[in-house]
């Protein structure tokens, strides 16, 4: 569980083979982002008694959206989606949001989330950033790796991830699946001798030995070991040497498919 300001909490709830759905709670009112199962949302929620104030979709897929509808039909919350007409979305009673909206709950008061619109891995892709703190960054950006380019084109995503990039390195970062220690495998194969890497490979292994997540993780630790934001440097070294980092950022992507 993740402390943060006044009496803001984030819990990861593990759903599927590797989701993480993030219950983020004060009192005991809670939010729910990308809800792929709501019965898992439900057993947090009775546990920590706890009622359901709202819930934040990033993007159209299934493991992300498949509770939305349960949930909302059984709390009346208002649900925040991206501005297109997905069956995803449908039947959902939702808001359509986009980049630079700011999104506030009454019963949440200390809380407030800008949109940031996030193209690469869907075309409809969000990311909520909570309190300038804390950032939910769905499919776009994984522990030590990025989402896959399934609508998106390689330009896209890199300018997405840049826009990460460009927080505040003590921020946050919750994405929606614990990829991490695959993706430290890959990323040790791009930089063997990253030492920043090789220490976060240990401290992956022993969690993952615990059944704990790897995540959240910070922007800081990202811009030091994950490759998908290291293409500006890398483009300096010898095994790129005079690329440009957007063409070492699509041979990465290309790469990690079939990793
Ligand atoms: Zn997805």
């Amino acid at each position: 569980m993740q402390e943060t300001s006044a009496s803001i909490q984030i819990t990861a709830l593990p759903a599927f083979n590797d989701n993480y759905l993030w219950l983020i709670h004060a009192g005991k009112h809670a939010l729910v982002v990308d809800p792929g199962d709501a019965a898992v949302v439900e057993q947090a929620l009775e546990a920590g008694g706890y009622q359901l104030d709202g819930i934040l979709l990033t993007h159209h897929h299934a493991d992300h959206t498949g509770g939305a509808l349960a949930l909302q039909q059984h709390w009346h919350c208002p649900v925040y989606a991206p501005d297109n007409d997905h069956a995803a979305y449908r039947e959902l009673n939702a808001f359509r949001v986009k980049e630079g909206d700011q999104i506030t709950f009454s019963a949440l008061p200390d809380l407030s989330c800008e949109v940031l619109s996030l193209p690469g891995h869907t075309l409809d892709h969000l990311a909520f950033y909570l309190n300038q703190q804390h950032l939910f960054s769905g499919d776009v950006m994984f522990g030590a790796g990025c989402g896959r380019l399934f609508e998106g084109t390689p330009p896209q995503m890199y300018a997405s991830l840049q826009r990460i990039a460009a927080l505040p390195s003590e921020t946050l970062i919750y994405p929606a699946h614990e990829y991490t220690a695959h993706n430290i495998a890959f990323a040790l194969t791009v930089e063997p001798e990253n030492t920043t890497l090789q220490q976060r490979a240990r401290n992956t292994a022993l969690l993952r030995e615990h059944q704990q997540p790897t995540l959240p993780t910070t922007l800081a630790l990202e811009k030091a070991t994950n490759p998908f934001l290291r293409c500006q440097s890398l483009a300096q070294q010898p095994a790129f040497y005079d690329w440009q980092p957007l063409d070492v950022f699509t041979e990465l992507r290309a790469r990690r498919n079939v990793f």
